[in-house]
């Protein structure tokens, strides 16, 4: 198939980016590494009659560290994080995740803020980022605000981002003290998007007890989900098999809301929820002793 017929900008700076979204209004969309966009195009699932292409936006494609904060531009390709060592000693937890984005040839051209912009239910980052308590940065003409991750995906494909804005920049804040972080997804085959998968960010103190958990699940509801049921057993109680079975449980009864297709039941899925929520957790209680 090819793409219904569009006007195409490629402008160099932010600011012009941000004036053609704003003259062209919701005819333009944004194209970041085109890995979900052009195939929509291709299949007329999307038809933007403007093309504005952020590739020569160089300002929006860094990885910058300081004051313990990481902070990604929009632009950046999943493979420079996923290979960043800034990254993988700050946040460990998106390296572990990204292999799991499709192939490398997907990740070299896929960007971090085109992954998050698009929201699929299945993707990986928004559970990362969501686990990482992460600030998005959404910028328009009128400036920027931050919007924390958890609050960033409203829905199906849909996100908290206007028209006329752009996704500029993820902040990771610092990793905390005591902390450790899991990632694991099942899929039918390595790269495919996942029948379910977890993210995990947990915190201790020098007693051991958990004080803080951050869990979040994909590909079982309509967008990446915060399992606050789970996180709420784990808190102020010493992790032990046991009370992570009850939190993984918690998770996959109440916290999560999957939907049955062609690939996997939503019985199914609530059974891979609660046994890679259980891993998860498992691995990352670990890490954080
Ligand atoms: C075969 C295949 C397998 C894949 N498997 C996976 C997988 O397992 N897991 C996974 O997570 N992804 C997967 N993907 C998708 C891939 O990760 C995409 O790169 C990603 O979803 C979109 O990023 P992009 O930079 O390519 O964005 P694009 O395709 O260019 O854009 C996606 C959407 O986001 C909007 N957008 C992009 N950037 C911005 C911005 N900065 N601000 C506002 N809006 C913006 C665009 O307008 C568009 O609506 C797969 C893709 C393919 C082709």
């Amino acid at each position: 198939m090819k793409p219904a017929p569009f006007e195409y900008f490629r402008p160099r700076t932010l600011d012009e980016a941000l004036s053609l979204l704003a003259e062209h209004g919701g005819d333009a969309k944004p194209l970041a590494g085109g890995q979900s966009l052009i195939p929509a195009m291709n299949f007329r699932l999307a038809t933007p009659a403007v093309l504005v292409d952020l590739n020569g936006v160089g300002e929006l494609d860094y990885i910058r560290h300081s004051a313990g904060e990481i902070r990604i531009g929009g632009m950046t390709r999943q493979r420079h994080a996923e290979r960043s060592a800034v990254v993988s000693d700050q946040a460990p937890l998106i390296g572990e995740a990204m292999p799991h984005i499709a192939h490398p040839a997907i990740r070299n051209r896929g960007t971090v803020g085109g992954s998050l912009a698009h929201a699929d239910p299945a993707a990986e980052l928004p559970a990362v980022m969501m686990a990482l308590n992460a600030r998005l940065a959404v910028t328009g003409k009128e400036g920027t605000r931050e919007v924390a991750a958890h609050e960033f995906f409203t829905g199906l494909f849909s996100t908290s981002i206007l028209p006329g804005e752009l996704l500029t920049e993820i902040v990771i804040p610092a990793r905390p003290a005591r902390s450790g972080y899991a990632f694991e997804e099942i899929s039918r085959r390595h790269g495919d998007f996942a029948l379910a998968g977890v993210a995990a960010v947990v915190q201790v103190n020098g007693d051991g007890v958990c004080t803080g958990a951050r869990i979040a699940l994909l590909s079982v509801g309509d967008r990446a989900l915060l399992a606050e049921r789970a996180a709420a057993v784990l808190t102020g109680q010493r992790p032990s098999s046991e009370l992570i079975r009850a939190a993984a449980a918690a998770a996959a009864a109440s916290d999560i809301d999957p939907s049955s297709d062609i690939h996997a039941s939503a019985r199914y899925r609530r059974q891979l929820a609660n046994v890679l929520t259980r891993r998860v957790l498992t691995r990352a209680f670990e890490r954080a002793q």
